[in-house]
């Protein structure tokens, strides 16, 4: 969006305004709440330093009594009020206590608050009425069961809320919790039928300055009993040297800021007061009561609220703590199941057995994995594959390669990505550890959440100019103000990030695994190749001779151990030397080829065919004694002389046979089956021998 110069003039200006109201020390008003009254001891006790302007309406003593008095007057309510300082610790911290003055004849309850000072101790004096209203007690028990009964969290803060309100009596309770940029949004209420609500509604940061948020680690209960109420100023010794600035923080009666008193009464709010929700030592909301007419304050009320806060943020820990541990559960039975499956699940398989889960555990609503070389596998609902590629270029550039990279809102990210997103505007990237790649990524992408913001009043601050200054005064209107917010999807929790940190290591070793049982697969596929190379002929795809010799060690060996019978069948083609003269070498294959396949898929597979060398084969069978193995040898022959080679017409082979012998060796029986075979070329070649001594 274009800004135009009048724009950027307002918004310098609100810059300005904004800081100047950031700056305001509201911690040293120089002046307190009319409804109590303030002094300021020195170390000793003898001398009064400072006090407010109203003390004789509390305690009926005027300041000029007691400002530049070398001895104090003679009060009873002085000397039972020193005899209390006098017993109070000399610790720094706040301390409170209960106590009954004599005021005039009568006596009068006090509410007291003390802290030290750089010169003395400051006291705070609240009139109450006379003994604590034992009710406390029980509302409290009462309420903190109601709490501790509580199991989510938006019921316990409508508990806290209801309870605040009942104690108070005033006429609303908010919790109110900061966003990344401490605007507050009220995300519990309790009020009257009779007052405006404002569930839901959006506060904007300026509402409560840093400043002002610094407050509440050092107190977190702040009290405005009267918004119109004209301040009481602080007084010191006519004459004397002006005192530093006296820091009202730690106390109850701080006065209120000129800026705030408009902004409450521009809210119809009359008393006021907050307690600070802390959540591991961080300040991440109030509890924020308001109520139209002036309410006196009555600080028993506000510490019981405070123990109830206490109880409820305890309470919201601990239920947060289980949600969370639920959930680290749920996402660690998925990563145990990714070791424990079957390891050689493959990027593919991993994606189809868990994707569905991941995006359920991760609230995404697609997921994208680039694994090493192995491309992209997207799965549901993600932007198209270019525009993933382009993120993970960008990433690769921008990112880191050790944490997880995010973003709710992609547009403004720092990855300018050119492609339309298609509504995703939220992105969990998660790089993957992987030994051969540095470019492996598990995505998941979340869509785009139209939300609605609920402003009481215009968010944006608009400076008003005093004197042609710019400064920042309160909204006239808290009407509802909607606000469209788009291009955003759900934040990333931080324990979302965590736990898919932690699944993305799972997966990294899962595809590691697999990868190495891949390369295994391979190497072996690669092993079965070689053996089968080394072990068979390339001419015929029969056993070679080196198998062969092999195989006849073993039956050596099996009829040595079982007495078990083999016998050996020699052949050699008739006349081949002639054939290839006649049709050619490449005739000559074909032939031997041919026989090769005619005779294996007649042998049984006891019977081991293989190609002795150029056209000699041999038939080793099992278990076969000699007249079983002359048969055999027959058929063999018979099956060659049949073949019919189209053509190239017929070709004989010649047989020798011999059983194999106790006292001999592999090598022994093929050569007696040879020079059998070789009696047969002898005899007129075609026929089966067997040796004439075994005949
Ligand atoms: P016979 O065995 O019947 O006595 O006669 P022969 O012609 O077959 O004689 P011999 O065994 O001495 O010759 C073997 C011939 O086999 C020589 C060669 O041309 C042929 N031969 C050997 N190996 C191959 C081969 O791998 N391919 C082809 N085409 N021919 C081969
Ligand atoms: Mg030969
Ligand atoms: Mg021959």
């Amino acid at each position: 969006m274009m800004m135009t110069g009048n724009d950027k003039q307002q918004a310098h200006d609100l810059a300005i305004a904004l800081e100047q109201c950031a700056s305001e020390p509201v911690h040293i008003p120089g002046s307190i709440q009319p409804h109590g009254c303030l002094l300021v001891f020195d170390e000793a006790h003898r001398h009064i330093l400072q006090c407010s302007d109203n003390l004789h309406d509390i305690i009926g003593i005027r300041p000029s009594e007691l400002l530049g008095a070398s001895t104090l007057p003679q009060s009873a309510l002085l000397t039972s009020l020193i005899e209390c300082l006098n017993g109070l610790q000399t610790i720094e911290s706040v301390q409170t206590r209960q106590l009954t003055l004599p005021s005039g004849t009568q006596e009068q309850s006090f509410h007291l608050s003390s802290w030290r000072c750089d010169t003395g101790r400051v006291v705070e004096l609240q009139a109450i009425s006379a003994s604590p209203p034992s009710h406390w007690v029980d509302s409290l028990s009462h309420w903190s069961l109601q709490l501790e009964s509580c199991n989510d969290q938006k019921t316990l803060l409508q508990v806290l809320t209801d309870a605040i309100r009942v104690l108070s009596r005033y006429d609303r309770v908010m919790v109110y919790r900061f966003d990344s940029d401490w605007n507050g949004q009220v995300i519990s209420e309790s009020r009257t039928a009779d007052v405006d609500g404002y569930l839901g509604h959006h506060f904007p940061a300026s509402d409560i300055p840093p400043q002002v948020r610094r407050l509440y680690y050092i107190n977190p209960l702040r009290v405005i009993v009267d918004s119109q109420a004209e301040a009481s100023p602080l007084l010191a010794t006519p004459g004397s040297e002006t005192p530093a600035p006296l820091d009202l923080s730690p106390g109850l009666l701080r006065g209120v800021s000129p800026i705030h008193q408009t902004y409450l009464q521009n809210m119809g709010v009359r008393a006021s007061f907050s307690i600070a929700l802390f959540s591991r030592g961080q300040l991440w909301g109030l509890v924020a009561c308001h109520h139209g007419q002036h309410r006196p304050a009555d600080p028993d009320s506000l510490l019981a609220a405070n123990v109830l806060v206490r109880l409820a943020s305890q309470r919201r820990e601990l239920l947060q703590y289980e949600a969370q541990a639920e959930f680290f559960r749920r996402v660690l039975r998925n990563r145990r199941l990714l070791l424990q499956g079957n390891r050689q699940s493959s990027p593919q398989q991993l994606i189809e057995h868990h994707g569905k889960t991941w995006l359920q555990l991760f609230r995404a609503c697609g997921g994208a994995l680039i694994y090493e070389d192995q491309g992209l596998q997207s799965w549901q609902d993600t932007p198209d594959a270019p525009v993933i590629a382009e993120i993970i270029k960008q990433l690769q550039a921008k990112a880191s390669r050790h944490i997880p990279w995010y973003s709710d809102c992609l547009e403004d990210s720092e990855l300018s990505i050119d492609g339309s997103l298609n509504g995703h505007a939220g992105l969990l990237a998660l790089p993957l550890v992987s030994a051969r790649s540095s470019n492996s990524w598990l995505l998941f992408f979340r869509r785009e959440l139209l939300q609605f913001h609920q402003w009481a009043g215009p968010p944006k601050d608009q400076p008003s100019y005093v004197d042609g200054k710019p400064v920042l005064t309160p909204r006239q209107s808290f009407s509802s103000w909607q606000q469209r917010v788009e291009g955003k999807s759900e934040s990333w929790r931080e324990v979302e990030i965590r736990a898919a940190q932690e699944l993305a290591e799972n997966l990294s070793t899962a595809l590691t695994f697999h990868e190495i049982n891949r390369l295994n697969n391979q190497l072996s596929k690669v092993n079965e190749q070689l053996q089968t190379m080394v072990r068979t002929d390339p001419l015929t795809g029969i056993w070679n001779r080196y198998y062969i010799q092999e195989e006849l060690i073993r039956l050596t060996e099996a009829a040595r151990r079982y007495n078990h019978p083999f016998s050996v069948i020699f052949f050699d083609i008739d006349r081949f030397k002639d054939f290839n003269d006649q049709h050619g070498h490449q005739a000559g294959d074909r032939v031997l080829r041919s026989i090769s396949e005619c005779l294996q898929s007649r042998l049984r597979s006891a019977d081991i065919l293989g190609r002795w060398g150029g056209e000699e084969f041999i038939i080793a069978a099992g278990n076969t004694e000699q007249t079983e193995a002359v048969q055999l040898a027959e058929r063999v022959r018979e099956a060659v002389a049949e073949l019919d080679l189209g053509e190239l017409g017929h070709v004989t082979i010649s047989l020798g046979v011999t059983q194999w012998r106790e006292d001999e060796d592999g090598t022994s029986v093929v050569n007696r089956a040879d020079e059998a075979m070789y009696q047969a070329k002898a005899e007129g070649r075609n026929r089966v021998v067997v040796p004439a001594d075994e005949a």
